[in-house]
């Protein structure tokens, strides 16, 4: 049937038919349907009374939380922009995308956070307490906010202002529409199969888009339940896993990778504790890992393609058809891929090329950007990723990495995904980063390595492991161990961070 309109009422049909049933739950805080709806309504409302209206951008800068969800909803209702922060970003990140939304209100939900309290603080919101989700701070209304024109269409009324992870730079404002999101919910609805039996583990941050959409909207849109989290602790996972009636996990391959090295060092099995359905993505995930986690738990590790850009979305393994290697699995219904290379021309199938996009869940645009946004949207609808991928013959796609990213070494093109996954397949290795750095007419392959605690730092071993599994111009020719990989909120490796150490020549 034809999809709703607007994001607030994916809830509707579940509201009238499980009004008892659980929708939503953090450790503080428990909505069945009917108590959500009913908190939606309420926040709408107080929103409105703040001086909050269509068109108008509501900051919300908080950790995982279900007030987050409900406050997110309630801006539906009023057609206000929800654009919503990771209260762990540093004051300057958040400052800067507070201006740069030109949010009527800010609300910092900070009950539980002490990182939203020390924002708040900053700002000198002020606090305040509505039954409907508990204790936080708001700022005043903001004057000389200007409110954006509301469009009665679903593909023209933004929804969600969702900035990017900034791994390869600032993060840019993607604006997102009720269609873009109510699409990535149905389809995360019909690609996971979710009922009102399942209910997901939500540990990834509401603040990007996969945890908005793909995680948030899919499980309230199809009647699920939703466990919210806001810090990773494989202990609390798998205590969740087995008591809490986890059927659906999503997590990025970072977070995979401590939970295994945890019921490692620990001894816990991982078997047999309900799980249905595991999703990665977000970034590259080895295939090491993937084999580890399919081992260690008898559960298919399923993964997928996407970016902000697209509300995330763009392709998906079938769980009618799981995948033994890391391919992302096809484009979703209803989604286009092309893959195109350098000279315009639609790639050869087998040969890497750029992937564009077109279809309901490509963003309308990046907000106040007018340059960036001509160059990532084509004029007649495709998205340029910027990422480089093949397809084999059943459309699966597999990314190599960022155009950006890739090396030339001696000639030969390097796909620092490749070396990463070769690199974290060893056991002394928790995760790894690989970055070109520019030498006399060539370039040098840097791998930046973060060892699993208490391993050793034996770059000469690694490298002699290395040489059995890759070409020698793949061999990274400086290896690095830091003791933690610099990382986003989201748990992706930042390699802008990584480029800046190499360029300030912190590194020989
Ligand atoms: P910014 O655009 O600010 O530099 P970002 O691109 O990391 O940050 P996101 O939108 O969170 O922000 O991430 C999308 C990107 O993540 C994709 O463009 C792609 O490069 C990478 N990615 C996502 N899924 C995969 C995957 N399955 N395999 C490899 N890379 C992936
Ligand atoms: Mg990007």
């Amino acid at each position: 049937g034809a999809l709703p309109a607007r994001l607030h009422a994916v809830i509707d049909p579940w509201v009238r038919s499980q009004p008892d049933a659980l929708a939503i739950e953090d450790p503080q805080r428990r909505y069945t349907y009917a108590q959500f709806d009913a908190a939606v309504r309420d926040a709408a409302d107080r929103l409105a009374g703040l001086g909050l209206r269509g068109g108008d951008r509501l900051l919300i800068a908080a950790e995982n939380c279900a007030a987050l969800a409900v406050l997110f909803f309630a801006a539906s209702r009023l057609d206000a922009w929800a654009c919503v922060v990771n209260a762990r970003l540093a004051p300057a990140e958040l400052d800067a995308i507070h201006a740069h939304s030109g949010a009527r209100l800010a609300v910092f939900l900070d009950a539980d956070s002490p990182a939203a309290r020390s924002h708040a603080e900053r700002v000198h919101a002020r606090r305040a307490d509505w039954a409907c989700i508990g204790p936080f701070s708001v700022t005043p209304a903001d004057p000389q906010a200007v409110a954006e024109a509301v469009a009665a269409a679903p593909e023209a009324q933004v929804a969600a202002l969702i900035y990017t992870s900034g791994t390869t730079g600032l993060p840019k404002g993607v604006m997102l529409t009720h269609r873009n999101l109510v699409f990535i919910g149905d389809a995360a609805r019909r690609n996971r199969a979710i009922t009102p039996a399942d209910t997901a583990y939500g540990i990834l941050p509401m603040s990007h888009v996969y945890g908005l959409a793909s995680v948030l909207i899919g499980m309230l849109y199809s009647g699920g339940a939703l466990r919210i989290e806001s810090r990773f602790d494989p202990a609390e996972v798998v205590r969740a896993w087995r008591d809490d009636g986890i059927t659906i996990m999503h997590g990025v391959a970072a977070m995979y990778a401590r939970l295994l090295a945890w019921s490692r060092e620990t001894g816990t099995s991982l078997r047999g504790l309900g799980l249905r359905v595991a999703q990665g993505g977000g970034g590259p995930l080895s295939q090491a890992l993937k084999d580890d986690f399919e081992t260690s738990t008898g559960v298919t590790l399923h993964l997928g393609y996407g970016m902000t850009e697209a509300a995330p979305t763009i392709a998906q393994t079938r769980l009618d058809a799981p995948r033994p290697d890391v391919s992302s699995g096809p484009p979703i219904a209803g989604v286009a891929v092309r893959r195109v290379a350098e000279d315009g021309s639609d790639a050869d199938p087998g040969e890497v090329g750029e992937i564009w996009v077109r279809g309901p869940n490509v963003m309308k645009g990046y907000y106040r950007d007018p340059e960036q946004t001509a160059a990532a949207l084509t004029p007649d609808g495709w998205l340029r990723t910027g990422d480089l991928g093949v397809q084999d013959d059943a459309g699966n796609i597999n990314i190599v990495g960022r155009a950006k990213d890739m090396i030339i070494r001696s000639g030969f093109n390097v796909y620092p995904t490749e070396v990463e996954s070769a690199l974290n397949a060893h056991p002394d290795v928790l995760q790894s980063a690989v970055l070109g750095r520019p030498a006399g007419d060539n370039e040098d392959i840097v791998a930046f390595i973060e060892p699993i605690a208490g391993a050793p730092r034996d770059a000469q071993r690694l490298l002699v492991w290395l040489r059995g599994r890759l070409s020698p111009y793949k061999i990274p020719t400086h290896v690095i161990y830091l003791e933690q990989l610099p990382a986003a909120s989201t748990g992706k490796v930042l390699k802008k961070d990584l480029k800046q150490r190499l360029l300030d020549g912190t590194h020989p």
